[in-house]
């Protein structure tokens, strides 16, 4: 049987994705259009996308439902396909394995608004949104939740009893951090530092701690951020930095990173103890590729078989 990707990552790390927005948009996805209703309308060329991420050598796919909860959706007057949506993305998300035995995350991100009495969402608005959202992604088989891309605690709590809720095997957390003006640290937009955003999903019951997007955090800061999270917790971390700094060229914003660059940074990340390793604005098949390079160079260094995923009975 599989091992749980929990389980699995305390043994050897995995290679996670880049990103989805901007492969989306390069296969012809408009700005402001719903990407998420592609798992419907365009299934192949959401799989296209992925199926390259697995053949540069990601063994953790994440599903193309960031927005896929009822809130994101009704923006799009798509909130009557919810279930269809996410169960489309964890089937896309599954076949670019093509039966090879990859892990499949299904994507809860931010519902997109303020609670109250800040916004005009009740946390049972939000909790029920999660959780029919996480229940269609498990039903579909996804191996494990991430309720990625957080800045509020309150909001992770939601997502993360959601995806208990659902019955989620492995319950991924993670936040977006930004680093400050005078760059000392780094902490999310509502203010939570690492350490407190660590110990928070531990108590909550989150299998693994986690990093994405944010504003900032390179490499560099990623592997700091790894850092502070196992300072305070022996949960496994995942990390997935943007590829390099957004910039607007000609109105549209631009990640500039090439996977050479970003690349370097990924030994250092690794000796820290990251268990899973991807990335996610700006990144493409071929940083992924680039990884993949430098991970199983690390993983021989080890003494461990490369793309263990697919050989684990050996391996171990
Ligand atoms: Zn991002």
């Amino acid at each position: 049987m599989k091992k749980l990707l929990q389980e699995i990552i305390r043994e050897r790390p995995l290679l996670g994705d880049g990103a989805m927005g901007t492969q989306l948009m390069i296969a012809g996805l408009e700005q402001g259009n719903c990407g998420e209703a592609w798992n419907l309308t365009h299934p192949e060329r959401v799989l296209a996308i992925q199926r390259r991420y697995v053949e540069a050598g990601s063994e953790c796919i994440i599903t193309n439902t960031f927005g896929g909860s009822r809130i994101m959706l009704n923006r799009h007057s798509d909130a009557d396909r919810v279930v269809e949506v996410n169960k489309a993305g964890v089937a896309i998300a599954r076949e670019a394995f093509d039966g090879a035995d990859g892990y499949v995350l299904g994507d809860i991100g931010p519902f997109g608004g303020l609670l109250e009495p800040f916004g005009e969402f009740t946390k049972p608005q939000v909790r029920s949104a999660f959780e029919e959202q996480a229940g269609a992604l498990v039903e579909a088989g996804a191996d494990a939740i991430i309720i990625e891309t957080q800045t509020s605690l309150e909001e992770l709590s939601i997502g993360i009893q959601a995806a208990q809720a659902a019955g989620a095997k492995c319950i991924i957390g993670s936040m977006a951090y930004d680093v400050t003006l005078d760059g000392s640290t780094f902490r999310t937009m509502m203010g939570v530092e690492p350490e407190r955003a660590a110990e928070f999903m531990e108590e909550q019951g989150a299998h693994i701690v986690a990093l994405n997007c944010g504003t900032g955090m390179d490499m560099e800061r990623a592997r700091m951020a790894v850092e502070r999270y196992k300072r305070v917790t022996g949960l496994p971390v995942m990390v997935q930095p943007n590829g390099g700094k957004p910039r607007l060229v000609e109105m549209k914003v631009v990640y500039d990173e090439t996977p050479e660059q970003m690349v370097k940074g990924l030994l250092p990340l690794l000796e820290a103890g990251a268990n899973i390793v991807g990335a996610c604005c700006g990144s493409t098949p071929d940083h992924i590729r680039a990884f993949r390079k430098v991970m199983d160079e690390f993983l021989e260094s080890k003494g461990i078989e490369p793309n263990g995923v697919e050989r684990e009975s050996q391996a171990l």
